[in-house]
């Protein structure tokens, strides 16, 4: 794997809330041009996009507050290349099976989450996954998982990733990829380096 996949792009944070700095600084070490969006005209021009973790619900409504949800629809339903970390896996889904009083998925990614499925903060852990790649081979995966959420339904169009305990914590959709857990707390680079494969698929 390319110690530089991101030389030469730009991809963008989601900056409003959660571990925005750690994938900052992985994207940094790949050689990308680092964009904290904060507002909907920072995502013109971007090759690949990420959504941290944190607290989804918290997101959710700093998106509509600042005016970034229908332009982020807009962005990645486009075809723009977009990592949903954990909470960022929430905020992609189509459906959650437990929101948060008014909490809404930007609904882009075909699949049912179920938030905190692995128990709370101190139920945290880190592990080895098997990741399958889009070539149809695995390989390891280091990964943390913080009040994590798991996968409980996929549409035909997604592909499983990766599972942990029997659950689905790993899918792919077209230019879209969603994890439950957080590899860049791991200095795991594998599924930034797929993202990043995937500039240019729009
Ligand atoms: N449980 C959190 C949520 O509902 C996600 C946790 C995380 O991103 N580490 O948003």
């Amino acid at each position: 794997m390319s110690k530089l996949s991101g030389a030469g792009k730009t991809v963008g944070v989601l900056a409003l809330q959660g571990g925005v700095s750690e994938h900052a600084e992985l994207l940094h070490a790949l050689g990308a041009d680092v964009v904290l969006v904060k507002k909907s005209s920072q995502l013109e021009g971007l090759d690949a996009l990420v959504l941290p973790g944190g607290e989804s619900s918290t997101i959710d409504r700093l998106t509509r507050i600042l005016d970034l949800r229908d332009a982020l629809i807009e962005a990645i339903s486009g075809g723009l290349p977009t990592l949903g970390t954990c909470a960022g896996l929430i905020m992609l889904s189509r459906e959650i099976t437990d929101p948060a009083p008014g909490q809404q998925p930007l609904g882009l990614l075909d699949v049912t989450v179920d938030r905190n499925a692995f128990g709370s903060q101190v139920a945290s852990a880190e592990t080895v996954l098997n990741w399958k790649s889009p070539s149809g081979e695995s390989h390891p995966v280091k990964a943390a998982f913080i009040r994590a959420p798991r996968v409980i339904s996929a549409g035909e169009g997604v592909e499983i990733t990766a599972h942990y305990n029997g659950e689905i914590v790993g899918v792919r959709q077209g230019n879209l990829l969603g994890i439950s857990f957080h590899p860049e707390l791991c200095e795991e680079t594998a599924v930034h380096d797929e993202l990043l494969g995937l500039t240019g698929y729009k």
